[in-house]
């Protein structure tokens, strides 16, 4: 018995990473100055116990004639059928970029790991079958919840934005007052983040809080460039993405709070950040050469960016 070859899903990573803190953008209390709260972003690795390293597609099958149990060769038949229905749902974020978020692959491909072992016990795999059914029913429930949000319900212009980004798959709430951290800078107030157990959802000051279009709109998009930087991580080993390297290489200064200003920047073709008597942002309007990069990212992301 075999596990056929596996549809190669994004570059797979281990071990567990996880947001000990996200961003915050601010905006002024009275004055109408917007800016935002630097907020570091921890990525810790957890060890995962399986080892890592397996690239996509390297199935690890059971050998054939082995010591398989009575019953395991029609549990690793059930096996695959689910396996296969979650791809397939899997291919309908094809593009989007936070397939890597909805998905899940590291968890599923843990399963497929262990489905591959020799000796594997028939409960082992009956067990098996039933995680990988939870884990392709989830990836439904998130897709069917996509079809409803995608939907501009509020017909806002944020949630425009937002439901257009993600095709659904990333929500938007008006909450930031409670949902974010306070600004730690004097006279300045978030006006949006992504928290860190929750890389889909933008929370943003309500919009009559803004000054006007022009900071929501810029808002709204520096927030999305966090969740495309989460994404990125998620396809890789201890979620060290592509954005790491361009952090590396000093461009945005190092920063991803001035990464996210210059996705804005770039977005909208836009060369300030104040507009009037408001001031977005962390202070630093990104260069044509660091635009060419970022352009790039979005490309190698699927991140939306206008030509
Ligand atoms: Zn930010």
């Amino acid at each position: 018995m075999t596990v056929p070859p596996r549809p190669s899903p994004r570059p797979r990573r281990s071990g567990v990473g996880w947001w000990l803190a996200g961003c915050g953008c601010l905006a002024v209390t009275g004055a109408l100055v917007l800016g935002l709260v630097v907020l570091g972003v921890v990525v810790t690795r957890l060890p995962s116990g399986d080892g890592g390293g397996t690239p996509p597609g390297s199935a690890q099958s059971p050998q054939a004639g082995s010591t398989a149990a009575p019953g395991v060769a029609e549990q690793l038949v059930l096996f695959e059928a689910e396996r296969e229905r979650f791809y397939a749902l899997a291919a309908v974020l094809d593009g989007n970029p936070v397939k890597p978020l909805v998905t899940d692959f590291d968890a599923f491909q843990r399963l497929e790991k262990r489905a591959g072992q020799p000796n594997l016990g028939s409960f082992s795999a009956q067990t098996l079958v039933q995680q990988a059914a939870r884990q392709r029913q989830q990836l439904q429930r998130r897709i069917a919840a996509a079809e409803k949000r995608r939907v501009n319900r509020s017909g806002s212009l944020t949630e425009g934005i937002v439901d257009r980004a993600g095709d659904g798959f990333i929500d938007i709430r008006w909450d930031a007052a409670s949902a974010c951290g306070a600004s730690e800078r004097e006279g300045w107030r978030t006006s949006g983040c992504i928290t860190k157990g929750d890389s889909l959802t933008v929370h943003l000051l309500r919009e009559r809080e803004f000054g006007g279009d022009w900071d929501r709109r810029m808002i709204v998009v520096h927030e999305l460039a966090h969740i495309y930087q989460r994404a990125d991580r998620q396809r890789y080993d201890a979620r060290r993405g592509r954005v790491d390297r361009l952090l590396a290489k000093g461009l945005f200064q190092g920063s991803e709070e001035k990464m996210a200003d210059c996705y804005a920047l770039t977005y909208y073709g836009e060369w300030s950040l104040t507009r009037g008597n408001l001031e977005i942002g962390y202070g630093y309007v990104c260069g044509r050469s660091e635009r060419r990069a970022l352009r790039k990212w979005a490309a190698d992301v699927d991140a939306p960016m206008p030509g």
